[in-house]
């Protein structure tokens, strides 16, 4: 379906506000998938708790892929400021939910972002809502670690950018193997982190536990 069709989903267009309008025509659309769906899974979707599943599943994948429809350079340049300070900057235990490209099933766990200023700084509540915006999109976690690290690198140049994202991924938990407790951790580094004394230094920031 064209872009443009969507005037409802469009409404986050400025890269900022959250969707919480929908296209009736989208939602009416996606319902009569899910309804399909839910047949061909063995159910019945005539039966009273499922009478109105379908179209909660399609707001919900709406709510859920909403990232598509932001830019989070536009997040980003809306709160840039010039700032002296030159310390890193470390954003800790962002929430991070996102759905695996592969299975459309979830993951989620905690991103940590850092990055040097050079110049100029960025409003601290940004970084979580760009995290966001890539995370609200069908992922795989290493793309979605690339995505913050650049997309914080291209607007602020920073003297260098780090990102470490920790997640629980259902398609393994749920299904196949079945390693309920394992961790994917990956991190993604320009500039001055590419060193390891400001890796490390970046690394215990995001281990010690405050009080
Ligand atoms: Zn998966």
């Amino acid at each position: 379906m064209d872009k443009e069709n969507l005037p409802d989903r469009d409404a986050g267009a400025n890269g900022y506000q959250k969707i919480d309008r929908y296209n009736p025509e989208l939602i009416s659309n996606l319902s009569a998938h899910y309804k399909d769906v839910l047949s061909q899974i063995g159910e019945d979707p005539t039966r009273e708790g499922l009478l109105r599943t379908p179209e909660r599943i399609a707001k919900a994948m709406l709510f859920l892929t909403q990232g598509y429809d932001l830019d989070a350079k536009v997040i980003m340049d809306s709160a840039m400021f010039k700032e002296e300070y030159s310390q890193m900057v470390v954003v800790k235990d962002i929430e991070v939910y996102s759905m695996c490209e592969h299975h459309m099933l979830p993951f989620f766990g905690k991103a940590h972002v850092a990055y040097i200023p050079n110049g100029y700084v960025v409003g601290l509540s940004k970084i979580p809502r760009v995290v966001d915006v890539f995370a609200r999109r069908l992922q795989v976690q290493e793309r979605l670690t690339n995505e913050i690290r650049d997309c914080i690198q291209n607007t602020l140049n920073p003297y260098g950018v780090g990102v470490v994202i920790e997640c629980r991924h259902l398609c393994m938990s749920m299904r196949g193997v079945q390693k309920q407790n394992s961790v994917t951790t990956t991190s993604a580094f320009t500039g001055e982190f590419l060193k390891e004394k400001t890796r490390t230094e970046f690394l215990n920031l995001i281990s010690a536990k405050l009080g």
